[in-house]
Formats: C-alpha cells, sequence, structure tokens
C-alpha cells in the first residue's frame, strides 16, 4: 500500500491513489473531502467549504442530515436487506408513505437514479403494448436533445451528447430526440400512433440548468394526453423541494403519468431511487418480470421516509424558494463581466461564464475553491450553484461576496 509519508500535502497524497487505482471517468476539483455537515464540507487539512453542488443535488436535506443518519444508524442495526424473496416489515409502510406523499397508487422501489429511468422505460413500453394497444416491438419513446437520464447503454442511446455516447454502440432502438423547449417539434413527433411515452426532465440540470418557457410543460402534458402517450417526468435533479415546490411540474400543476426520483429521496446517504405511477401502468409488470436485489430494501425504505419527512418538516420548499430568489438577485447585482446570464429556479441555479478563455469557468470554480466554496463547470462555460436547502440568508450573503470576489480575480 502506499502511504501518506512522503508526500508533503495529504491532498496529493488521495489524487495520486485516485490517479493510479482508479478508473479515469471523471474530472474532480482538486479537493479532498472527509466530512460534511449542513451547508458545509470540510477537506483533509481542515479547511471549510460551502458545498455549491450538493452531490448532484442527492444532498438536499444538508451533508450527514441528524434525523436521516440516525434512522439509518438504527435501521442497519436491525435489519438492512431481506431481497424481495420476502416481505420486509418497513417496505409496505415506506410504499403507503411515499405513494400518499406523491399522490399516486404504486411506487416501484430502485436504487441508483438511472435505473428508475430504464425502469419507467420498461413501464412506459409495456403500457403501450398491453394498454394502448402498439404493435409489438415498435414501441417509441420521444426524449428531449441535451438530456441527460442516466449512463446505462439504453439510456445513452438517446442522448445528444457525444461524450456520453460515442463509442458505446450498438444503441438501443425505439427513441426520438426533439429539441427541448418546442412544443411544434413535440406536437410533430406525437403524430405517430407508436409514439408510448415522452420522457423530460422539467429543468434540464446537467445541460446547466435549462428552464423552458413558462407554459411548456403544462401544454406538452395536455399534448401527451391528447395522443395517449404517458408523459414521463425525470425529477431525478428538480425534484424534492429543489426548485422551491416538492416537484419542479408542481410549478405548471404537471401531474406526470410516470415520476422517476432519486438522489435526495436519501438526502445523500445511500442510492435510492422511485418510479410512481397509477395501477394502469403499474399493473402492467407481473411478478419476476423487473426487480433488483437491493430496491426496496428496509434500509433504504427507514432512510427515504425520514429524507422526505425533514424535506416537510424543515420547509425546504419555502426555503429553497427564498433562498434562490436572494441568490439569484444578488449574484446579478454582481458587477462582473464575465456573468452573462444567472437563471434557475429555486436553489437550482446556474451562471453563465462569458470569457476569451474556454477554460474560464474551470478557473472560476479553482477561485471559488480558494475563497471557500466548492461549485462544478458543466458543459464547459456553465456553473452550477445549488447549495443544500437549508442554507441560510446569512450564508447566501456570504457566499454572493465569495462568488464576487472570486470573479474580480478572474483576468
Ligand atoms: N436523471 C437526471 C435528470 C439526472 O440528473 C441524473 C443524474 O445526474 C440521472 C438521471 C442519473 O442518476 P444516477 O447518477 O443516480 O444514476
Amino acid at each position: 500500500m502506499q502511504s501518506i509519508s512522503g508526500y508533503t500535502n495529504a491532498s496529493n497524497y488521495y489524487f495520486d491513489l485516485e490517479d493510479k487505482f482508479g478508473a479515469h471517468n471523471y474530472h474532480p476539483l482538486p479537493v479532498v473531502l472527509t466530512k460534511g455537515e449542513g451547508a458545509y464540507v470540510w477537506d483533509v487539512d481542515g479547511k471549510r467549504y460551502y458545498d455549491f453542488l450538493s452531490g448532484y443535488s442527492a444532498v438536499n436535506q444538508g451533508h450527514c442530515h441528524p434525523k436521516i443518519i440516525a434512522a439509518l444508524i438504527e435501521q442497519a442495526q436491525k435489519l438492512t436487506l431481506t431481497s424481495r424473496a420476502f416481505y420486509n416489515n418497513l417496505l409496505g409502510e415506506y410504499e403507503e408513505f411515499i405513494t400518499h406523499y406523491f399522490g399516486y397508487d404504486k411506487v416501484l422501489p430502485m436504487n441508483t437514479g438511472v435505473e428508475a429511468v430504464e425502469t419507467a422505460i420498461k413501464l412506459c413500453r409495456r403500457w403501450a403494448y398491453e394498454v394502448k394497444g402498439v404493435t409489438e416491438n415498435q414501441a417509441k419513446i420521444i426524449v428531449c436533445a441535451n438530456n441527460f437520464h442516466g449512463r446505462t447503454t439504453t439510456v445513452i442511446s438517446f442522448s445528444s451528447d457525444p461524450s456520453s455516447y460515442k463509442n458505446f454502440g450498438p444503441f438501443m432502438p425505439g427513441f426520438e430526440i426533439i429539441p427541448y423547449n418546442d412544443l411544434n417539434a413535440l406536437a410533430n413527433a406525437l403524430k405517430d400512433k407508436n409514439v408510448a411515452g415522452f420522457l423530460v426532465e422539467p429543468i434540464q440540470g446537467e445541460a446547466g440548468v435549462m428552464v423552458p418557457d413558462e407554459g411548456y410543460l403544462k401544454k406538452a402534458k395536455q399534448y401527451c394526453e391528447d395522443a395517449h402517450v404517458l408523459f414521463i417526468g425525470d425529477e431525478i435533479q428538480t425534484g424534492l423541494a429543489r426548485t422551491g415546490k416538492m416537484l419542479a411540474c408542481d410549478h405548471e400543476d404537471v401531474r406526470p403519468d410516470i415520476l422517476i426520483l432519486g438522489k435526495a429521496l436519501s438526502g445523500g446517504v445511500m442510492p435510492i431511487s422511485a418510479v410512481l405511477a397509477d395501477d394502469e401502468i403499474m399493473h402492467c409488470i407481473k411478478p419476476g418480470e423487473h426487480g433488483s436485489t437491493f430496491g426496496g430494501n428496509p434500509l433504504a425504505c427507514k432512510v427515504a421516509i425520514t429524507a422526505l419527512t425533514v424535506l416537510k418538516e424543515e420547509k425546504m420548499m419555502e426555503n429553497a424558494e427564498n433562498m434562490g430568489t436572494l441568490l439569484r438577485e444578488q449574484i446579478k447585482k454582481i458587477n462582473s463581466p464575465h456573468i452573462a446570464l444567472v437563471r434557475g429556479k429555486g436553489l437550482l441555479n446556474a451562471i453563465v461564464i462569458k470569457h476569451s478563455n474556454p477554460e474560464a469557468a474551470w478557473d472560476l470554480c479553482l477561485e471559488l475553491k480558494e475563497n471557500g466554496l466548492l461549485a462544478k463547470p458543466t458543459h464547459g462555460d456553465k456553473i452550477r450553484f445549488a447549495p443544500p436547502l437549508i442554507i441560510t440568508e446569512d450564508q447566501i450573503m456570504d457566499c454572493v461576496e465569495i462568488i464576487g470576489r472570486s470573479l474580480d480575480r478572474l483576468s
């Protein structure tokens, strides 16, 4: 084993370890974290940072939320996994809790976000054949350009980002990509009788927090209803209070036919995802036709109930709405030639950097890090600002000062 001795700086030791023994499938910011609490994380040298990524919105409730961690520890000492070969005393309770919480007949529990997306795709195809009456193997799902729904071979088959799909073919057929936020394109695509579903992010997070025009989701849902097509809302990143409502679709009173959740369903403690739908859809999958060893395990059930409970108990929707408005207002007041745009909803925000240097967003993130705030560029010139939803007004003002100071240093 390598040893930390011989390194003048502890961080370099950890950089080297990951570089040498881990696959190079990420390009992290050079900071090694060892502790998290609320809106803060600490590195191995004891330096404190604001976390403006929140584990890509998995840590909405704040790092190591005491109630979620207490539930985790308590349940971990009793029973963690039974598999679905047997009943356990928490799954049914969780299913009742989450279906009432979101207002659906049924839930299908999974683990990672992309597994829930895969589940939604399978459910939608099944429904197409067994309820809508589409000819076998002809079902089509409409998706949007610049989507991000995960990394499996099926899901990257309908990515429009070459870094996601290039040289990973052959690809899964049955998807049609249309432009995001384009109702005419949707109306045209829906003319095909084989269309079974429309899979959409209410705000495109990974694409750089692309907020569609007001009314887009509502009209899209109506078009889908008219065409007898399922509206599948991927709320893995936008859901669970992140945008100031429980779901981003709630901003337009849209109820997805299939709702996909992940990330903050565990408060960032473990991978927990879920697909919610009504009986007409969910009953299309029967015993033995879909599942997962870990999906619906008692530990996850306990954690998810607690993670959802604290969202409401601590009024995180309201705080996301208020702090998000404050953050955008204050960033707009920063007098920097390098901010082209600030956009977002609630605490899912992004700034677009204007600079002759294509690396400027990365450089700014390095400067932010030096000044005690962690954020990561997405798609080159955009930086997502998505702190935990428990962040306070004083903390937001502190962060705005850090952002302003860091922008000043951008030459
Ligand atoms: N869908 C959306 C909208 C996402 O943002 C993500 C992850 O960022 C996923 C799906 C995939 O989730 P996971 O990484 O847990 O598989």
